[in-house]
């Protein structure tokens, strides 16, 4: 099949992914090639833009070509493209939207490193911002400037798994002509495609779900043509290009997607449910349980798969959550998320250690605070697992 049709279903999409025609293997090729003939027939293009040759830093080779136009296709985005990790695609997808003297008004529940390109980068380069809370639409108008081009947010929120109020995050966009733009990780297109909520770019940490085997850093964007044209010229230049054997392994992960999406919000949502009716938690934020302040709307949202991410607060503050670090076996103590494996991890520890303790806790970030990505085991073997460390 060469180009993907739209009234599959997502799941049948996800296997039959808009391919390579050259050649009759129903899998993908690896193309190792860097080089490529012009050939006689293609002579024009010498006479065209330097572009026009292909290279591979300009993402010309069939495996990322491939799997970009495969996650397109996923989140019903007329381009796709992929790159070196997630947080080459935050790079290209901001910077080609932002200049000196740019403003851009940003989530404060936000990814560690989209945290510190924003803090730490971005006013180096001239480029201001104001954090929001992606809860709180009537307080966005007085952060707004003359200046402001682009407001960013996270399907899910890192660690409470907080769901913005999206739909007022796109309308705000459209209402003051600003480009909106999606971290969708945590969510992926099983559970929402941003294109179809007015978002115009998305993108992915393909590290995580999308790839979902834990050996391969990738990332994607995804967006209408003329938005992707502005971050595929910036990606190549910057040198963000996803190598071909990456590019093959998601190509070849993805296809899974479906399935172990939805065992792991299968599984997170036991988890979930086992940990709040623990003597020795304090509180568990998974958007899946009706006690999350954005149940309602992630169940209207994502259509009933809140993900596999969930966070908890062990009692006893750092020092309890040390104890259950200490004490898992089955589940993994490490960062990184969306693995078919169960990991846990302190995000005051890791991801957000960068953030100064008191704006931590304001954001109700605790220091007993464990995250946790729930995987694909049998879900008994984890509360198990989880039990025996707590107790
Ligand atoms: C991991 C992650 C990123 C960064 O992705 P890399 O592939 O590590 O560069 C960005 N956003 C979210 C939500 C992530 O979890």
């Amino acid at each position: 099949m060469s180009q993907s049709d739209s009234r599959l279903s997502l799941e049948t999409r996800l296997i039959h992914a808009p391919g390579s025609e050259s050649l009759p293997a129903a899998v993908p090729a690896i193309h190792r090639a860097t080089v490529w003939r012009v050939g006689p027939e293609n002579l024009e293009s010498v006479d065209g833009e330097y572009e026009d040759l292909r290279y591979p830093r300009y993402n010309d080779g069939p495996n990322p070509l491939e799997v970009g136009a495969h996650i397109a296709d996923l989140e019903n985005a007329e381009k796709g493209m992929v790159t070196s990790s997630g947080m080459a695609a935050i790079t290209a997808a901001l910077l080609s939207n932002l200049d000196q003297g740019d403003h851009l008004l940003v989530s404060k529940d936000l990814y560690g490193g989209t945290f510190k390109l924003v803090t730490k980068r971005f006013p180096k380069l001239g480029i201001e911002h104001d954090f929001i809370d992606p809860n709180a639409p009537e307080t966005w108008t007085s952060a707004l400037r003359d200046n402001t081009r682009v407001i960013y947010v996270e399907t899910l929120g890192n660690p409470l798994v907080t769901m913005p109020d999206l739909e007022a995050v796109a309308s705000f966009a459209e209402q003051h002509g600003l480009v909106a733009v999606i971290d969708n990780t945590f969510a992926t297109p099983i559970a929402f495609r941003p294109l179809e909520h007015g978002f115009h770019l998305a993108i992915h940490s393909a590290t995580k779900y999308l790839n979902g085997h834990s050996d391969v850093l990738a990332g994607a964007v995804v967006g209408g043509a003329e938005a992707m044209e502005r971050v595929d010229a910036h990606m190549c230049i910057f040198g963000g290009t996803l190598d071909v054997q990456s590019a093959y392994l998601l190509q070849r992960g993805m296809r899974t997607l479906n399935l172990r999406f939805r065992q792991q919000c299968a599984n997170a949502l036991a988890l979930a449910e086992f940990l709040e009716s623990h003597p020795k938690v304090e509180r568990v934020s998974y958007p899946g349980l009706p006690s999350h302040p954005q149940h309602e709307r992630a169940n209207e949202l994502l259509g009933g798969l809140f993900g596999g991410m969930l966070s908890f607060e062990a009692a006893g503050g750092w020092q309890g959550a040390r104890r259950v670090l200490q004490r898992v076996r089955l589940v993994c103590h490490a960062a990184s998320l969306g693995g078919v494996e169960t990991l846990v991890v302190s995000p005051p520890k890791s991801s957000h250690a960068a953030l100064p303790a008191d704006v931590r806790r304001q954001y109700g970030i605790a220091d007993g605070l464990l995250r946790v990505s729930v995987g694909i085991e049998n879900v008994d073997d984890v509360i198990d697992d989880f039990r025996q460390a707590l107790d």
